[in-house]
C-alpha cells in the first residue's frame, strides 16, 4: 500500500509540474481561438435551440450547451474584445475569479462533446468544442479530476506497464482469447523483422481489455476466423503503447496527446500493415483519423500508408465484396451510435448493415444516427465516478483519496450522469431491443449501468449490453471461392 500511495504522490508531482496560474492558462488557451472557434464564440443567438439536445440539460438548466459556452464566451470577451476590456461586465466580459472554480469544473464536466448541440444549432455552432476550450484551461491552471489526472500520468509515462494489476488484466484477456480462438502472433514484422507485413494491425487498448472484456476477446475470435480462411493476417502488440490513446485530449492538454499519438504512431509505422484496426468507437478513433492526422503526417514525414478503420467498417466492405456473411439469428438487437463513430466521424450504416445480416430482428432507436441520445458517459465523465475509483484502486493496490472537497464534485457529476443516461434508457425500452450493441467502452459501461439503475423500473432489467464483436463472432461466415 505504501509503495503504491508513493506511485500516486509521483504521478500528481509529474502532472502537476507543467501547472500554470489562471491568467497564463486563459492566454494560452485564447491562443488556440481559430476562426472556427471565433464563429462558435461570436455568433450564438442565445435562442436556447441547443438545450433539449444536451443529454445534462435535464440535470438542470445551467447544464444547457448555451450556457456552459457562455462561460467561455465571457473569458473570451474580456481577453479578446476591445469592448469587453473597457466595458467588461457590461457586454458579458468576465474573468472567472476563484469562487467561481468549483462552478466551472462541474460545468465542464456536464459535458460529453457529444456533438448532438451542433447538429440542432441553426447557426452551427458546436457547444462541445468550447466546453473542451474550457476544460483546457481549467487542466493547465491545476483543475483537473483526481482520476483523470492518473489516468493521464498513467498513459503518457506508460506507468501500466508496471502496475502487475493493470497489465494481468490485459494478459489475461490475451491468455482467454488464445485459448477459445487459436494463437496471435505478436508484433509480426516489427521494426523490419523478415515476417511479411500483416494486412491488418488491430490497434487495441488496454481499455478494451479491461473494460469490453468480451468484446475483445470476440475481436480476436473474428481476427482469427479471418486469417484462418487465408482472407487476412493480422498482429496486435504484446505490451500496448498507450492505456487508450490519447487520453490527455479528454482534459485538453493537446501538448501530451501528441506525445502519445507520436509514439504509437511509431509503433504503427514500425509494423507498417495495410490497415490500423480499431474495435474502440469512442475518442481514439475520430482523433487518429481526422483530429490529430496532421500529427501523424509530421510523425511518419507525409501521407501515411496505412489506413485507419474501425471494425464494423472494415468487416461491412468484406461482407459487401461478398466474402463473409453471417448466420441469421432473430434477436431483438439494437445498435447504439457511439457519439464520436456516430456523429463525430459519420460512420454510420456499416454496423447496422452487419446487425440486419446478423439478426432478422435488428430494430433502430428511436433517436438514431445524427440525432441519436448520447449515453452521458464520454467526455471522461464516466472515468470519474465512486464505483470507477474504488475499482481502479482494487486493480493498481490502492485506495485512491481524493480531497474533500473534490468529493462533493464527485457525486455532483455521479448525479448528473445517472440523469443523463435515463433518456437513452428510455429509447431502448422504446425500442424493445434485449440486446443493445455497440463500440465504445465508455458506452457499454454507461448503458449497462443505466440497465442497473433503471432497468426494474422500466421493466429492461434483462437488457445486455455488449460490444458488437460479441454478436457476431460465432455467427460468422468466411467464403473461401
Ligand atoms: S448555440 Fe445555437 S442553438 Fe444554442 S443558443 Fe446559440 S444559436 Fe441557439
Ligand atoms: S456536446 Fe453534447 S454534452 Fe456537450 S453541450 Fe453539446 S449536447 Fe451537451
Amino acid at each position: 500500500m505504501e509503495g503504491g500511495n508513493n506511485m500516486m504522490e509521483q504521478m500528481m508531482k509529474m502532472l502537476q509540474s507543467g501547472k500554470v496560474d489562471l491568467d497564463t492558462a486563459i492566454k494560452n488557451a485564447m491562443k488556440n481561438v481559430d476562426a472556427v472557434m471565433m464563429h462558435y464564440l461570436e455568433n450564438c443567438l442565445n435562442c436556447g435551440g441547443c438545450a433539449p439536445a444536451c443529454p445534462f440539460f435535464a440535470a438542470g438548466p445551467e447544464y444547457s450547451p448555451v450556457n456552459k459556452a457562455e462561460e467561455v464566451r465571457k473569458i473570451y470577451r474580456k481577453e479578446m474584445t476591445i469592448a469587453g476590456k473597457i466595458l467588461g461586465r457590461l457586454v458579458g466580459a468576465e474573468k472567472p475569479k476563484p469562487e467561481d472554480m468549483d462552478r466551472l469544473m462541474e460545468l465542464a464536466y456536464a459535458c460529453t462533446n457529444c456533438g448532438h448541440c451542433y447538429y440542432t444549432c441553426m447557426v452551427g455552432i458546436h457547444s462541445g468544442k468550447v466546453v473542451g476550450l474550457l476544460k483546457s484551461i481549467l487542466t493547465s491552471a491545476g483543475y483537473v479530476p483526481t482520476l483523470l489526472n492518473m489516468f493521464e500520468a498513467v498513459e503518457l509515462h506508460g506507468m501500466y506497464k508496471q502496475i502487475p494489476g493493470i497489465m494481468k488484466i490485459w494478459n489475461d484477456a490475451l491468455e482467454e482469447a488464445q485459448k477459445k480462438y487459436g494463437p496471435i502472433e505478436f508484433d509480426k514484422s516489427f521494426k523490419g523483422s523478415t515476417d511479411k507485413k500483416p494486412k491488418v494491425l488491430f490497434l487495441a487498448w488496454i481499455s478494451d481489455a479491461m473494460m469490453m472484456r468480451n468484446g475483445f476477446i470476440a475481436t480476436i475470435g473474428i481476427l482469427n476466423k479471418l486469417k484462418e480462411a487465408g482472407l487476412i493476417d493480422w498482429t496486435t502488440w504484446k505490451v500496448p503503447e498507450a492505456f487508450r490513446a490519447p487520453i490527455s485530449v479528454v482534459i485538453g492538454r493537446s501538448a501530451n496527446a501528441k506525445k502519445v499519438l507520436e509514439r504509437v504512431v511509431k509503433y504503427i509505422e514500425a509494423i507498417s500493415p495495410d490497415y490500423v484496426l480499431m474495435m474502440d468507437g469512442g475518442y481514439p478513433y475520430p482523433v487518429f483519423r481526422f483530429e490529430m492526422y496532421g500529427v501523424i503526417k509530421k510523425t511518419v514525414g507525409g501521407k501515411p500508408k496505412w489506413k485507419i478503420v474501425h471494425l464494423v467498417e472494415f468487416l461491412d466492405d468484406l461482407m459487401k465484396e461478398g466474402k463473409i456473411g453471417f448466420e441469421q439469428a432473430d434477436d431483438p438487437i439494437t445498435w447504439h451510435d457511439p457519439c464520436q463513430l456516430g456523429r463525430h466521424s459519420r460512420v454510420f450504416e456499416p454496423p447496422r448493415d452487419l446487425l440486419k445480416a446478423a439478426s432478422s430482428s435488428y430494430r433502430d432507436l428511436p433517436h438514431n444516427r445524427e440525432m441519436n441520445f448520447c449515453c452521458g458517459g464520454g467526455g471522461g465523465i464516466g472515468c470519474i465516478l465512486r464505483e470507477v475509483r474504488i475499482t481502479m484502486g482494487q486493480i493498481v493496490g490502492m485506495e485512491i483519496r481524493i480531497p474533500p472537497k473534490e468529493e462533493e464534485f464527485e457525486r455532483r457529476v455521479e448525479r448528473n450522469h445517472l440523469i443523463a443516461v435515463r433518456r437513452k434508457m428510455e429509447d431502448v425500452k422504446k425500442s424493445g431491443a434485449k440486446i443493445v450493441a455497440t463500440a465504445c467502452p465508455a458506452c457499454v459501461e454507461t448503458i449497462a449501468r443505466g440497465v442497473r439503475h433503471y432497468g426494474k423500473e422500466m421493466g429492461i432489467e434483462d437488457v445486455k449490453v455488449i460490444h458488437i464483436s460479441e454478436y457476431l463472432v460465432d455467427k460468422l461466415k468466411v467464403y473461401t471461392h
